[in-house]
């Protein structure tokens, strides 16, 4: 769609026709240009933005935006107040919602490291629920079938067993995937683990215009794939191999040539990078056709990011120290609020009751979703008792 939308536009552009950038029919801006106006005009609330830039109520397109706009900038929890009615459906529990209504949990483990204890835990969890148990391509694990409802006890159980929040529900730093790197490994030239453990707790949190992800890779042998990563490092045997622009996905890319660099000056080159992209990019556009989009390019970033070219880096600078100071669980933060904890709930006016029509079948030892033709036939409907007025009963 995104495609279609840009040979539209070009074609009307060509044909001297006007081309409206706008975000939605309620805001004339972009999601650059919001970002901004929220950012100098310090708003912290939707209504405040609104009010003041926007017109009418807001759509399914720009409240989630100016959501993670006010995310992005510190602007609160993502259910406090008015916040709490502009999220997508899935950050407005903070699960993914799945294709039988039921949702799944991720919990954050740092470049894919865990210990026995915390396998133990989660496999603890997911037993005590009924959960199927996936390993992703982030290295975590993902804990499908929860009901609303359960979310918050499980992610109790998960907190008090020292995890936090992993945002595979946001639009934010998902993961950083690394390899064993010099620890373990023959072959590698720098300790990949630590980097991206501290690069996934650096960026932890940070609400973007998409997804992000992260790789490190100890040698040349690339075995964390970084290369296909928003941001991926490549241990050389003099420092670190910086890669910006990769993507997965529908179109995959392999990020472009790197500048070679120290470790202090590779996280500070990632804070700008990211930041740059948090405050530009635009809705749904991950860092890849982002950097298409910029004027000039990748050289263009890079002189921004490395040079300071347009004389922004303090402040990019400052805004990511702000994130990284400011960061809290927000899972443990709503487990510690009673107002958000309302809302897990499947029926309003029966919150203890699951949904009765979730159905599920065994396969390879866990349970899945039942198909339709594995779902019991209904033989009678639901029967309404009538009384017999001649044998008084
Ligand atoms: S990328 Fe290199 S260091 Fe990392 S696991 Fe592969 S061979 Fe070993």
């Amino acid at each position: 769609m995104s495609l279609v939308k840009k040979l539209v536009d070009t074609q009307l552009a060509e044909a001297g026709i006007e081309v409206s950038n706008a975000l939605c029919e309620h805001f004339a801006f972009t999601r650059a240009q919001l970002f901004d106006i929220v950012r100098i005009g310090e708003i912290s609330t939707f209504s405040e933005l609104i009010d003041l830039h926007g017109s009418g109520h807001g759509c399914d397109i720009c409240r989630p935006v100016a959501a993670s706009i006010l995310s992005s900038l510190g602007k609160g929890h993502v259910l406090d107040r008015e916040n709490a009615a502009l999220q997508d459906s899935n950050d407005h529990v903070m699960a993914n919602l799945q294709k039988d209504g039921t949702y799944s949990v991720v919990p954050r483990i740092p470049g894919g490291e865990v210990t026995p204890e915390g396998l133990i835990a989660i496999g603890q969890v997911a037993a005590d629920y009924g959960l199927y148990t996936k390993i992703t391509g982030g290295q975590r694990i993902d804990l499908f079938g929860a009901r609303i409802e359960q979310l918050p006890q499980i992610w109790k159980r998960l907190v008090d067993a020292g995890f936090e929040s992993g945002h595979a529900y946001g639009k934010s730093l998902r993961t950083v995937k690394s390899c064993v790197g010099q620890s373990w490994c023959r072959y590698g030239v720098q300790d990949s683990t630590t980097l991206a453990i501290d690069l996934e707790l650096r960026y932890r949190g940070l609400r973007s215009p998409h997804k992000i992800k992260l790789g490190v890779s100890g040698c040349a042998r690339e075995c964390a794939e970084a290369r296909g990563k928003d941001v991926g490092v490549i241990a050389t045997d003099k420092g670190w191999n910086m890669y910006v622009g990769g993507n997965g996905g529908f179109t995959p890319r392999h990020a472009p040539a790197p500048p070679r660099t120290s470790r202090p000056k590779l996280v500070r080159a990632t804070d700008r990078f990211l930041m740059y992209y948090v405050r530009t990019a635009d809705r749904l556009q991950r860092t890849a056709p982002w950097l298409e989009s910029v004027e000039g390019g990748i050289d263009a970033v890079r002189a921004v990011v490395l040079d300071d070219s347009l004389g922004i880096a303090a402040d990019l600078d400052a805004a990511m120290a702000a994130h990284v100071g400011a960061y809290e669980d927000e899972w443990a933060a709503t487990l510690a609020d009673d107002s958000k904890l309302s809302q897990f709930a499947s029926f309003v006016n029966a919150p203890a009751t699951p949904d009765p029509d979730l159905a599920y079948v065994q396969e390879r030892g866990q349970r899945r979703p039942a198909a339709e033709d594995e779902r019991a036939v209904l033989i009678a409907g639901a029967s309404i008792p009538v009384r017999n007025e001649e044998v008084g009963v």
